[in-house]
């Protein structure tokens, strides 16, 4: 398709053909300059007057001119703090607007908070000459964010961060992992008019319950913001609310965000925080009346009515390589290709199933832009090797030694147990017919005689990230280092994927020609399953420790635990291999008294009962 007197010049520059090539290249080039419409006519808004120009940057989240325009306001108005007060809310407020009628994606206003950032940070030092603190601006208030204390997901704390500071909050954010105390101090040293919360596994829901009981033992009156994946409104209604006399308020999501912080700034405040007050009450009653009607099966029938497999008819493969083995610095590039695009899509809260979304009449053209961008820095983070991959896996002779409890063998002697995993087992009432799924019921019980087997892995993609994630923060751009963190979080996920396979392919080799696409991967359509202590078969996250002890995971491939298990990179994926074909996913949402005590038995004495907190009904 090129023309053919470009195609001799490109050729001849190419193959160094001719002594002249370079000029005749460049020459030609000046030729067609502006001849790209696309160039003139993006260009067009450069000729309005600056304040536009700077609506416009902001609307189209465009940095590329917003400091030599936050420059030229600068100098036309009385003073740096009047540009931001001034145009740069004006174009800040259309943003919010257009975010609040649906009618701009999460993505773009992150963009938009970009150019704005970057404005600022070129007044800050004018501002601060004109000796005027930045308490002073006109920030409708100033709310302070943390992901609690053992948690270390930022992702969607930083997303509502962007999201409030582009409406012109003033954000303290303390950053992952902060115990009660600290964020309370800061709350205090900052005077700040919120306390936002953020966290993403269960244990952090009960962290979030101790905060709201500090808050109030320390005489805080200030309203208290509860987000993140594993919250809701029922849990923050049944145990935050009533810790604490001030307004606890459940915000769902980062487009929420901007609403409830100004009410709760408002004078309509009594109202709403009456309201919603009233609302958790109305919410804890109901359920209070519900739980009479909800059963539970006994522990002893639920075992009784396990998942039955047919053993003495099943013979357990026996993995090609039994023991650990680690893979250091493993091809991004590989990893990428295993890739489920779909959460990616949600994490920037665009709706819709990947590639599908892209047709979306309402958010097809944003993902389809968050989608060539994400291929642009993907590209960078596998050129430029900016994280490295490692993970290990184990797989172990293993047996059933009671209903719930697995015994894991020594691989070189099958007679040293090595680790005893607890597992909890389905209990709320089903019918008749229908089993109580524990994990134990899908590995070989100790008397069937059959020698069985079981698999662990830890991945990890996180490795390298904090250096460019600080390198985009330090250079005011959210955008890149939200998007960069999507990336490695989905990168963890195919790596999981991608493990995964070679497990059942390679090293267990209990399928030979496993023939399945992407999306077939995806869908789970193989033989096993790769449980995840922490998610709904297996919820108890202190199980994670063993693994971690058996594949030594800090010291072979460096990931951490904090002291609510989660992992730290937050770019990873721990958990078990079972191979039986009938082996499922399901959920175990609550657990009676019964199995408690029974569990706590089992678990031993180092067992923290908090962990149990989010399976029990009080
Ligand atoms: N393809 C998706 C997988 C999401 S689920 C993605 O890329 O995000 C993430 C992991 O959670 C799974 O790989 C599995 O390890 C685990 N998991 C999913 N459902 C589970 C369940 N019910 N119980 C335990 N672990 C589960």
């Amino acid at each position: 398709d090129i023309p053919k007197d470009l195609l001799t010049l490109v050729e001849d520059v190419l193959f160094n053909r001719n002594e002249n090539a370079t000029e005749a290249l460049t020459e030609y080039a000046e030729q067609v300059t502006g001849g790209g419409k696309k160039l003139v006519k993006d260009l067009k808004w450069r000729d309005a007057p600056v304040e536009e120009r700077l609506s416009h940057s902001l609307v189209k989240g465009i940095t590329e001119f917003i400091i030599e325009d936050t420059e030229e306001v600068r100098l036309k108005l009385p003073s740096a703090i009047s540009v931001i007060e001034g145009p740069l809310m004006d174009g800040m407020n259309i943003v919010g607007e257009l975010f609040g009628d649906g009618k701009m994606f999460l993505p773009q206003v992150v963009k938009s908070a970009r150019v704005m950032k970057q404005a600022v940070g070129h007044l800050t030092p004018f501002i601060e000459e004109e000796k005027k603190l930045a308490d002073d601006t006109s920030a409708k208030g100033k709310i302070l964010l943390a992901t609690v204390k053992g948690d270390v997901h930022d992702i969607g704390k930083n997303i509502v961060g962007v999201v409030l500071s582009c409406n012109n909050y003033d954000i303290v954010d303390l950053g992952v992992m902060v115990p009660a105390n600290k964020i309370l101090e800061e709350a205090k040293k900052h005077k700040v008019d919120i306390i936002g919360l953020s966290g993403l596994i269960t244990p952090s829901l009960d962290e979030m319950v101790f905060m709201a009981s500090e808050m109030e033992r320390l005489d805080f009156k200030i309203p208290l913001l509860i987000g993140g994946a594993t919250t809701s409104k029922v849990h923050t209604a049944l145990k935050i609310d009533p810790m604490y006399k001030g307004p606890v308020v459940h915000v769902l999501d980062a487009s929420k965000s901007v609403a409830v912080a100004s009410t709760l700034l408002s004078e309509a405040k009594n109202d709403f925080i009456i309201k919603t007050k009233e609302e958790y009450k109305v919410t804890r009653e109901r359920r209070l009346a519900n739980a009479k009607v909800k059963e539970f099966a006994k522990i002893e029938l639920a075992r009784e009515k396990k998942y039955k497999i047919d053993w003495a008819t099943y013979n357990p493969p026996k993995p090609k390589e039994l023991g650990v083995q680690v893979f250091n610095d493993y091809s991004i590039a590989e990893i990428s290709k295993f890739i489920d695009w779909t959460p990616f899509f949600s994490s920037w809260q665009l709706k819709g199933k990947y590639p599908n979304i892209f047709n979306n009449k309402v958010v097809g053209e944003e993902a389809k832009k968050l989608f060539q961008e994400a291929q642009s820095l993907l590209r960078r983070i596998i050129d430029e090797k900016w994280l490295t991959a490692k993970a290990v896996i184990g797989l172990f002779p293993a047996n059933a030694i009671t209903d719930d409890d697995i015994e894991v063998y020594d691989p070189n002697n099958d007679e040293r147990v090595i680790s005893t995993l607890c597992n909890l087992r389905q209990q709320s009432k089903k019918a008749e017919n229908l089993p109580y799924y524990c994990l134990t019921d899908f590995v070989a019980p100790q008397k069937s005689n059959k020698q069985d087997h079981i698999g662990m892995f830890a991945v990890t993609t996180g490795i390298g990230i904090e250096k460019w994630v600080k390198h985009f923060e330090e250079k005011n751009d959210d955008y890149s280092a939200i998007m960069l963190k999507s990336l490695a979080d989905r990168l963890a996920e195919a790596f999981a994927e991608l493990m995964h396979k070679r497990v059942r392919t390679e090293f267990w080799g209990y399928v030979n020609n496993e023939e399945l696409s992407n999306d077939e991967l995806i869908s789970e359509k193989y033989a096993g399953i790769r449980p995840a202590p922490g998610y709904p078969a297996c919820p108890e996250h202190s199980e994670k420790a063993k693994l971690f002890e058996i594949l030594k995971v800090e010291e072979n491939i460096g990931i951490q635990l904090t002291e609510s298990f989660a992992m730290y990179p937050a770019a990873a994926v721990s958990g078990w291999y079972f191979s039986h074909p009938e082996s499922r996913y399901f959920g175990i949402n609550r657990i009676a008294e019964d199995q408690k005590l029974d569990y706590l038995k089992r678990k031993g004495t180092e067992f923290e009962v908090r962990l149990l907190n989010p399976l029990l009904d009080n």
